[in-house]
Parts: structure tokens; sequence; C-alpha cells
């Protein structure tokens, strides 16, 4: 019988498999048509000081809504879209919505701070981007000085000189640079001395239970010692609880983002962030 229930369980196993590349193929097929279906729209979520309280960019959020698969989470088509090159034609609509809101807003004369666009390490590969990127300010009439871009250390990976040399052209056009995700991946603290950047943000995972879990709480402090010493602002991802702000404040972390403060939500409903 031992052998029966691992046939079994073979069988299940493939046919779980199947019915996993079969999900990535619809998914796949239906993100081509995505942006000239009007299913892509964008999130914003505050950025805060945690001295002042006060607001001080948006990250835009990427959502998929597909008229027959329903939401889908850009932590799910983000790769595909990366693994099939439409990476690049979707990261430069999120970057023109987002320069278009910032637009609208700076007309209403509602201060935002910076917009914080998530740019992945395709992008920033293809010879093109940092055209690219000026083009979309150009023709938006978005100030450089409004807009941030967020890369994670995958950027160093291929290419670092070229990634260097790149992120230097766009910082100096007045863009900030963030690394998102920090501690996630794979980049040496050789790399990370070389780029050319003006914040870190301390991924999710070591910000949850601080200051109860000794191991994040141990890491979450080292990442903000480190930054500052490299003269970077250091910004909080996923804070949740009054207990995780009131350590990140009390060890001079610059600005912290979470569900504590808000939550990713459309521009119409942002207008208590906007002063
Ligand atoms: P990310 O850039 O690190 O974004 C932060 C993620 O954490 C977002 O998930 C956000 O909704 C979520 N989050 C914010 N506050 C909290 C909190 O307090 N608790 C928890 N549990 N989560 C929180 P989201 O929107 O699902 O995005 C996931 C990832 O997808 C992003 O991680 C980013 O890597 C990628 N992504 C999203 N939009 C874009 C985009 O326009 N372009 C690219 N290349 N990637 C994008
Ligand atoms: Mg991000
Ligand atoms: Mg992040
Ligand atoms: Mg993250």
């Amino acid at each position: 019988c031992a052998k029966n229930d691992g046939r079994n369980n073979y069988a299940f196993y493939t046919e779980s498999l199947t019915q996993l590349s079969l999900e990535h193929l619809k998914l796949q097929s239906a993100l081509y048509g995505a942006i000239e279906q009007n299913a892509l729209y964008l999130m914003y979520q505050p950025k805060l000081d945690l001295v002042t309280r006060k607001t001080v960019g948006f990250e835009a959020l990427l959502r998929w809504h597909d008229p027959l698969l329903g939401l889908i989470s850009p932590a799910v088509f983000i790769p595909i879209a990366e693994k099939v090159g439409l990476i690049h034609d979707i990261g430069l609509w999120v970057l023109e919505t987002a320069c278009r809101q910032g637009m609208r807003w700076l007309r209403d004369g509602k201060y935002f701070g910076r917009i914080a666009v998530n740019v992945a390490g395709q992008q920033l590969q293809r010879s093109s981007f940092v055209d690219d990127v000026k083009r979309v300010l150009a023709e938006t009439g978005l100030p450089a000085k409004h807009l941030e871009l967020e890369v994670t250390e995958s950027v160093m990976m291929q290419n670092p000189e070229v990634a260097i040399r790149d992120l230097k052209r766009l910082g100096d056009l007045g863009i900030e640079l963030s690394v998102d995700d920090f501690g996630t991946g794979y980049s040496s603290l050789n790399y990370l001395k070389k780029l050319p950047i003006h914040k870190l943000k301390i991924d999710q995972s070591f910000v949850r239970d601080i200051p109860f879990d000794t191991n994040n709480t141990a890491i979450a402090k080292a990442v903000i010692a480190l930054g500052h010493a490299l003269k970077l602002d250091i910004v909080a991802e996923g804070v949740e609880t009054q207990e995780q702000a009131d350590f990140l404040l009390q060890n001079h972390c610059d600005q912290a983002q979470g569900y504590l403060f808000s939550r990713p939500q459309l521009p119409q409903d942002l207008d208590k962030f906007l002063s």
C-alpha cells in the first residue's frame, strides 16, 4: 500500500505542476493585452517622515485587474512580464502614469513630495532607459525633483559598471534613487559603496515583529547604522504596528511606509496625505 500511496502522490504532484504552468500560460497571454485593455492601474502608498509624521512621498504600486482572471498580484505578474519581455512596455506605462499623476497633484496645488516608481532590473539594463526616463519627464512636464526610482540590488548582478553609470546619469537629473528590499539580494557592500544612491529601504521581512524578534531587531539596527554611515536615508517598509514605528523612530530610521499609516490607495482617496 505504501507503493500505491507513492504513486498517488506522484500523480497528484504532476497534476498540480501542469495546473501551475497552465495558470502561468493563461496569465502570460492575458498580460499581453493588459495595457490596451486598460486593465492596469496604479495605487499609491504614502511614505512618512518618522519624526514629523509628514508625507514625504508616495510609492506607485501597479495593479492588474483582468476581466476574466480577476486581480493578480504584481509579485506574480511582474516576474512573468520580465520573462516574456513585457516589462519594458509595462514599466514605461507605469512611469508615464505616475508622472502624469504627479503633474495633476502639482496643478491642483497638492504637495506630494516625490512619486516613487519601481524599476525592474531588466528595465535598467536596456540601453535606452535613461533617455526613456528623460523623455517621459519632458513629455509629462514633471520636474525630476518630484521623481524617485526604486531599484533592487539585482541591478548590480549583470553589468555593474553600466548600472552605476546609468544610475549616476539619473541622479544627476535630480531624481532620487533608492535601493528597494535591501538585504534580500546578493549585492556586496563593495557594490553598495559604489552605487550612486540616496536611500535604502529595509525590506519588510526584517521589519516584521520588531522589536520582539531579536534577529530582525539586530538587522534593522545594523542596516540603519550602515546606511547612515554611508550618508543614506533609511526607509522602513511594511510598518504595521505602533511598536514597530516607535522602535524605528528611537533608532533614527528616517522614513516609514506601511499599513499602520496607510494601505496603497487610489489617488482620489489620498487627500489627507496631500498638504
Ligand atoms: P515593493 O516595491 O517592495 O513594494 C512593497 C509591497 O509591500 C507592496 O506590495 C505593498 O502593497 C506592500 N505593503 C506596503 N505596506 C505593507 C504593510 O504594512 N504590510 C504588508 N504586509 N505589506 C505592505 P505589492 O503592491 O503587492 O507589490 C509587490 C511587489 O511587486 C513590489 O514590492 C515590487 O517589487 C513589485 N511591483 C509593484 N509595482 C511595480 C511596478 O510598477 N514595477 C515593478 N517593476 N515592480 C512593481
Ligand atoms: Mg518598492
Ligand atoms: Mg520593497
Ligand atoms: Mg518588498
